[in-house]
């Protein structure tokens, strides 16, 4: 049995190709190699030899079982791989799945329970020990956390009580505090109503006497009138009349005091009125006529007009202002108070000079301090000027003081016309003892 004879093609590629030939009719692939001989420099081609073995088709049917068995050795060993593959990932994962879970407990704060150690045998057993280990120490931490919470805790109710307990002490001691200086308050407006109650007694009494040692006679002479013959009558009827008005300046001067007294009286009135500041000072004046008997007193009225705000309380100002220009003109000779006023749109300035001794420049920084006083006991208390700076401020105005040694003191009271509505709304309790001079 010979081959068949190539086609010519095949014959071809045998002489000139080294590449894989196909040989189709006889089911046969192979390669062929020229042979060629040089000789003298020549180059003598001698043929091919060309090897060929059986393609695939040429081996036939034979093939097609072992190729089966082949495959199906393959796929069985893939499914035997892919199986062994599952179960052991399988293995893997659920250990580290129910580490997960574990450790997301954790996060959410869940550390009593302990997490199961299988063993270190594998890394999965030096994982869930290391976890185990992470969940002993945050679970101490947190232990030392919230025992440290705990003591934060009670000292903050310590403090906290303790805040609280001295809030109380500071409270009732402020409230203690504003009872005694009511107290003093009070206890300098007595000493001072003792003075002018004293001075004004002292008054009433002249007029009083007069009428009093007026209305006897008086009867006397209408009787003697009735009696006279008609010539001495003129002459009885002139001292009746005479009488009558004795009688009648005692009234009118009785009348003032106790006008000058009614206005003064409203010292404690918190209600905001309309006044009129000359004639508080003309009060004033009117209820100190004892003390400013042997001194002469100018007025230099601006005829301000009315300002609005506690009228009692501005009284008391000049009152005090008053009373001490007075005391301070005690037994001299020329002793002269001079009260100006003028005003503008929106305030007043009471201006209230005496020629007195004037005020030492090592004491001026201290007299508008509560009880600092140069005055004898009974003369002063030394809350006068401390008051009248409390109420000018109230009111929302200025006061300030001048003073010259040997020529003489000038407190300048500035108001404004209306009382601001923050000082208004301010209570009674507020204090009248604190200020800055
Ligand atoms: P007191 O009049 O009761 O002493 P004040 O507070 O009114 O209290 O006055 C304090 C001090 O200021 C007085 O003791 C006095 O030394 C001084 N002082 C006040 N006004 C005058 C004044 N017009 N002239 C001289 N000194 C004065």
């Amino acid at each position: 049995m010979g081959a068949p004879r190539p086609p010519w093609y095949v014959r071809y590629q045998l002489q000139r190709s080294t590449q894989l030939i196909a040989f189709h009719k006889a089911e046969l692939t192979g390669r062929a190699q020229p042979l060629e001989l040089t000789w003298n420099a020549r180059l003598y081609p001698l043929g091919s030899v060309a090897v060929f073995y059986p393609s695939y088709r040429g081996r036939g049917q034979s093939m097609v079982r072992p190729l089966k068995e082949l495959l199906v050795f393959f796929l069985v060993l893939f499914g035997a791989c892919g199986g062994i593959v599952a179960l052991t990932v399988a293995q893997f994962m659920s250990p580290i799945r129910r580490l997960e879970q574990r450790a997301d407990a954790m996060a959410r704060g869940e550390l009593a329970d302990p997490v199961i150690v299988g063993g270190e045998g594998d890394e999965i057993g030096r994982l869930t020990l290391a976890l185990e280990e992470m969940r002993r120490a945050l679970r101490d931490k947190l232990r030392s956390t919230e025992e440290v919470n705990l003591d934060l805790e009670r000292a903050v109710q310590m403090r906290t009580a303790d805040l609280a307990r001295k809030n109380r002490e500071l409270a009732e001691t402020l409230d203690k505090l504003t009872r005694a200086q009511e107290q003093l308050v009070r206890s300098e407006k007595l000493a001072s109503i003792g003075q002018l109650v004293a001075g004004i007694a002292h008054e009433i009494n002249n007029p009083v006497n007069a009428i009093v040692n007026t209305v006897g006679p008086l009867e006397q002479a209408i009787d003697d009138i009735d009696s006279a013959d008609p010539a001495a009558r003129g002459e009885a009827a002139r001292d009746v009349r005479e009488m009558v008005r004795v009688v009648q300046r005692g009234a009118q001067r009785t009348k003032a005091i106790v006008t000058a007294l009614h206005n003064y009286s409203r010292t404690d009135d918190e209600s905001v009125v309309d006044f009129d500041i000359d004639r508080s000072i003309d009060d004033s004046l009117e209820l100190l006529r004892h003390l400013l008997k042997d001194k002469t007193v100018t007025k230099r009225y601006g005829d301000v007009g009315r300002v609005r705000g506690h009228a009692g309380q501005v009284n008391q100002v000049f009152m005090n202002l008053l009373t001490n220009a007075a005391q301070a003109l005690s037994n001299r000779p020329d002793a002269t108070i001079t009260i100006q006023t003028t005003g503008d749109a929106d305030h007043v300035e009471v201006k209230i000079a005496d020629n007195g001794q004037g005020i030492p420049p090592d004491i001026l920084p201290r007299i508008w301090d509560p009880f600092f006083t140069t005055k004898d006991v009974g003369e002063g208390t030394g809350l006068g000027l401390s008051i009248v700076h409390e109420l000018v401020e109230r009111h929302g105005g200025t006061i300030e003081c001048n003073t010259q040694l040997g020529v003489g003191t000038t407190f300048t009271v500035k108001l404004p016309r209306q009382i601001p509505v923050a000082v208004k709304t301010r209570t009674k309790g507020a204090s009248l003892l604190s200020r800055s001079g």
